[in-house]
């Protein structure tokens, strides 16, 4: 949904490049495989920041068979959009009425028993059989079915079958450490899995797709691929692991832009304080200029005294705290009006997502989701 265009600043999402990850990620994941298997690309969080419709559309186009959200109201969005397409949602509260999900031809996630129940329960009220997977917990310790509970959640999903009220169309898990490739997490994980897939087996479940990869886990983990893979930030052109690899390395190109222009320029002199709290002080006459971004559109205050922008392609480094609606920065030769980069592909010089997450000491993830808040994301 649109946010209101501004004039000052905008973000532009490129939905080629969306495609070209999209279709790159297929390439690098399934290319060399025996029976290439699928992927699902996950839009949750308006598409990273991205604008969630737009993006999966880009991503159908670009052949994603599956989509990923967390939310019911995320998959009914996106049906409501237009998407017709394999569609899965994770992430439901207890009590949620399933019945517009089942009706929407979404696949619902059961994390227990109570949940099976419920997602039964929406079947009944929508006349047809629910599309169900069942989530195992493997090692994250976050949603999902501890192994105590998996038996007990494919036998009433076994039994959901046999009565007719859901048909199981998928088992999968989620990865605690995939950006660390060494981590010992991972084959422990993939073993885990393995057994629950076994034990399912055995139940009789024959579901279509088993998954238990995100970006970094299909990227660098071969033995999590299984059938299908579910691509996040890679699909928007971020390395999910940047200290293994880049998006460089990887062939991915950023698909977004923040842009915004000086809205003054003017010089200090030597004792100047700078924004709140003063934090910095001028040591002799500068320069800077004012950036009409803040952290209510993204631009994290933590990178206050290490985040530099581009300005009229030259790096711009920023002075003082980040406030909720401007910044400063140093600008030895800048005018009013001038280009200021502030997030990009790099291709120009301008820092990428996961080099702002490295000045505030996060991940490209939050970046991106942050910056696309609240400047509305145009396509071009
Ligand atoms: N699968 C699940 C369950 C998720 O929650 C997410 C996002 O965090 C993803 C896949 C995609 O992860 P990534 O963006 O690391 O590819």
């Amino acid at each position: 949904p649109a946010r209101g265009p501004r004039a000052d600043a905008e973000v532009v999402v490129d939905l080629a490049a969306v495609r070209h990850n999209v279709r790159r990620l297929r390439e690098l994941v399934w290319a060399d495989a025996e029976s290439p298997g699928e992927v699902m690309v996950v839009v949750k969080a308006d598409g990273y920041g991205h604008g969630m419709a737009q993006v999966a559309r880009a991503a159908r186009q670009a052949g994603a068979g599956w989509l990923g959200v967390a939310t019911p109201g995320e998959a009914l969005a996106l049906r409501e959009a237009g998407d017709t397409g394999r569609l899965l949602c994770w992430l439901a509260a207890p009590g949620h009425d399933f019945a517009p999900l089942v009706a929407a031809d979404v696949d619902c996630t059961a994390y227990s028993v109570a949940q099976l129940d419920e997602v039964v329960e929406g079947a009944r009220s929508a006349g047809r059989p629910a599309r169900l997977q069942l989530k195992l917990d493997t090692g994250l310790s976050r949603g999902g079915a501890t192994r105590d509970h998996w038996l007990a959640l494919v036998t009433g999903a076994r039994h959901a079958e046999d009565e007719g009220t859901a048909v199981v169309t998928g088992l999968w898990s989620h990865l605690a450490c995939s950006d660390e490739p060494d981590h010992p997490a991972n084959a422990a994980q993939v073993a885990a899995f393995a057994e629950a897939l076994a034990l399912a087996d055995d139940a009789g479940l024959r579901p279509e797709v088993r998954h238990l990869a995100n970006s970094a886990g299909a990227l660098l983990h071969p033995a999590a691929r299984h059938d299908l893979v579910r691509l996040g930030i890679a699909t928007y052109g971020v390395s999910p692991a940047p200290d293994v690899v880049t998006e460089a390395e990887l062939g991915l190109l950023a698909a977004m832009t923040v842009r915004g222009r000086l809205v003054m320029a003017k010089e200090l002199s030597a004792d100047d304080g700078v924004s709140y709290g003063h934090t910095y002080v001028a040591t002799g006459p500068e320069r800077v200029g004012l950036v009409p971004l803040g952290y209510a559109d993204g631009v994290p205050r933590h990178a206050s005294s290490r985040a530099e922008v581009l300005v009229d392609g030259r790096r711009a480094p920023v002075r003082g705290r980040v406030c909720m609606d401007q910044f400063v920065v140093s600008v030895p030769e800048g005018e009013a009006g001038d280009e200021v980069l502030l997030l990009g592909p790099g291709t120009q010089g301008e820092p990428t997502a996961n080099e702002w997450a490295a000045w505030s000491d996060t991940i490209g993830y939050e970046i991106v989701t942050r910056m696309g808040a609240r400047t509305h994301g145009r396509a071009t």
